[in-house]
């Protein structure tokens, strides 16, 4: 039964609707799309769908202002200022945003509350402090000139994010594309729409002028897609599946705009038999079980070394059926419900063909039993016998961990590499060799060593084959956001061709 008796989190004012936001005016005429919270199944709010006609309004304020150039052409200072003052608002109001986000898609409210808000100021922090270390490039090689080279705002970025982590996630591509001056609009899924709402209320009072942030709501059939094909972008950054990112990078490329695709990953976490036995354990759970396993670098193919796999597949089944399952918003609680009915489907369906393909489930696989309401889906653990089976190469996104067995570091790294997908890759071990070898033979875009996810926002994150194409972080989104303009100026008099003249 759950135990209902923790620390709960207070409640807050729900957004009577999560109208779109365009030039710094509420627009709430449109479809309305129900906001379903996954831990008591009630229609908690509304998101009003932008039809393309309003979409289309958002991509031409975004435009207009970013001509206008209150924001785009503000001395840096002022851009730092307001982009602290945002995290500021941020920080003063994390309880309501955790909560919001707890409400919407059930991640623990602890997580909410000390990863995902947690990382949307930092978002803004850091982009504030680097564009004042931004600098361009100067070449003087050329002895008769001077070239140097500046970076200018590109104008509307499309920034379109997925549900699982919304407010982390989506506030790195709006801090990223305003710091560098640049104009947004913003999708969020139309799951997940409520902080989003809220991040984007507080963007205003921080003192973004109107029309630099935009925010549209609706489905990604039709808000999304009409977004991703809009001739009035000038960048499109999208964090969802690979699937959906496959469709935006071929509407955006019709019109030649550049893309970053932070995409989908069936990440290997390697554990080897000299590794600190007790850390490689608990990171391999957070690794797989944060976020109630709806991770994109969630370590989901767990790899063991022979001589410690049945010690270590004990230790990990006793410790996933002690995980604590409850209410999101009770403060002890690890694991909540999934996001929505669907997913929770999809999830549910890995078990029956786990079973199919072989597989041994330890523990877990249903529906968690007590809960007369909620997508609550048991943490699982499956032994695999082959990583070919479908259960190891695609992405489950949820409580489901795979555990397979390996005898040296050669077939560690092919096993590891034997998948469509290259996100992250995290190595448990005590050996120099491995964690070097690792570092070379692995083809993910993050080699994780001796540690679960940190996220060093000055380095670039992103995925390799099919889990993505470009990457965010300091300089990628500097490059991504920014266009590089070269200019050159003599500076003695070389001489010129006197063309037309009776002199040449
Ligand atoms: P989806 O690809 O389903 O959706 C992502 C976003 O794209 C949503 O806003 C969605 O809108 C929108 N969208 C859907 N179809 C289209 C379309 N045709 N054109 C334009 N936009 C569209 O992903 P999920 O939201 O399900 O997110 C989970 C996925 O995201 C997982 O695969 C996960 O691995 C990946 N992810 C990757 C991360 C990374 O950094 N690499 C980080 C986090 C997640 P709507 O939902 O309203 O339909």
């Amino acid at each position: 039964m759950p135990d209902t008796t923790g620390d709960i989190a207070e409640s807050h004012a729900v957004p009577a609707l999560c109208a779109n936001i365009i030039g710094g005016k509420i627009h709430s005429e449109g479809e309305r799309i129900p906001v379903i919270c996954p831990e008591t199944e009630e229609v908690v709010t509304h998101a009003v769908e932008a039809d393309e006609e309003t979409l289309d309004l958002a991509v031409t304020t975004a435009g207009n202002a970013f001509e206008d150039g209150a924001w785009s052409r503000a001395p840096m200072e002022h851009r730092q200022q307001v982009l602290e003052r945002i995290a500021d608002l941020i920080e003063k109001h994390q309880e309501e945003l955790a909560w919001l986000e707890t409400l919407n898609i059930g991640s623990p409210i602890r997580q909410s509350e000390t990863r995902h808000v947690t990382r949307a100021v930092l978002n803004f922090r850091f982009f504030a402090e680097y564009i004042s270390q931004a600098s361009g490039d100067a070449y003087s090689q050329q002895a008769d000139y001077l070239t140097f080279v500046t970076r200018e705002p590109v104008g509307v970025a499309a920034l379109i994010g997925p549900w699982n982590a919304p407010i982390a996630l989506t506030t790195m591509k709006i801090a990223g594309a305003i710091a560098f001056g640049n104009s947004c609009v913003v999708k969020p899924s139309e799951i997940s729409p409520l902080t989003a709402f809220r991040v984007t209320q507080l963007i205003h009072e921080a003192g973004v002028p109107d029309g630099v942030v935009n925010l549209v709501n609706g489905r990604g059939a039709t808000t999304g897609a009409a977004l991703s094909s809009h001739n009035g972008i000038d960048r499109l950054s999208f964090t969802g599946g690979t699937a959906t990112g496959r469709a935006i990078m071929a509407a955006a490329g019709a019109n030649l705009v550049p893309v970053t695709l932070e995409l989908g990953g069936k990440s290997a976490n390697i554990i080897f038999d000299d590794a600190d036995y007790e850390r490689a354990l608990d990171g391999s759970l957070m690794g797989i079980f944060s976020n109630n396993g709806q991770q994109c670098l969630a370590g989901s193919r767990i790899l063991v070394q022979r001589s410690i796999f049945d010690r270590f597949v004990a230790d990990f089944v006793s410790r996933t059926k002690n995980l604590r399952i409850g209410s999101s918003f009770d403060r002890r609680t690890e694991i909540g419900p999934l996001a929505t009915k669907s997913h929770f489907e999809r999830v549910l369906s890995f078990t029956d063909l786990a079973r199919e393909e072989g597989c041994e489930i330890l523990t877990g696989g249903g529906r968690v039993e007590g809960f007369s309401k909620g997508y609550f889906f048991e943490p699982t653990v499956a032994v695999t016998p082959r990583n070919d089976l479908r259960i190891c190469q695609e992405e489950i996104f949820g409580p489901f961990a795979t555990i397979q067995v390996f005898d040296t570091a050669e077939e560690a790294w092919r096993i590891a590499n034997e998948s469509e997908f290259g996100l992250v890759s995290y190595v448990w071990t005590s050996s120099l060799d491995n964690a070097t070898a690792a570092h070379k033979a692995i083809k993910a875009g993050i080699v994780l060593i001796n540690t679960p996810i940190v996220r060093e926002l000055r380095a670039p994150f992103g995925g390799f084959k099919e889990s993505g194409v470009g990457a965010e972080g300091g300089a990628a989104c500097e490059a991504f956001y920014t266009e590089q303009k070269t200019t050159v100026i003599p500076v003695a008099k070389p001489p010129l061709a006197k063309l037309g003249s009776d002199a040449s």
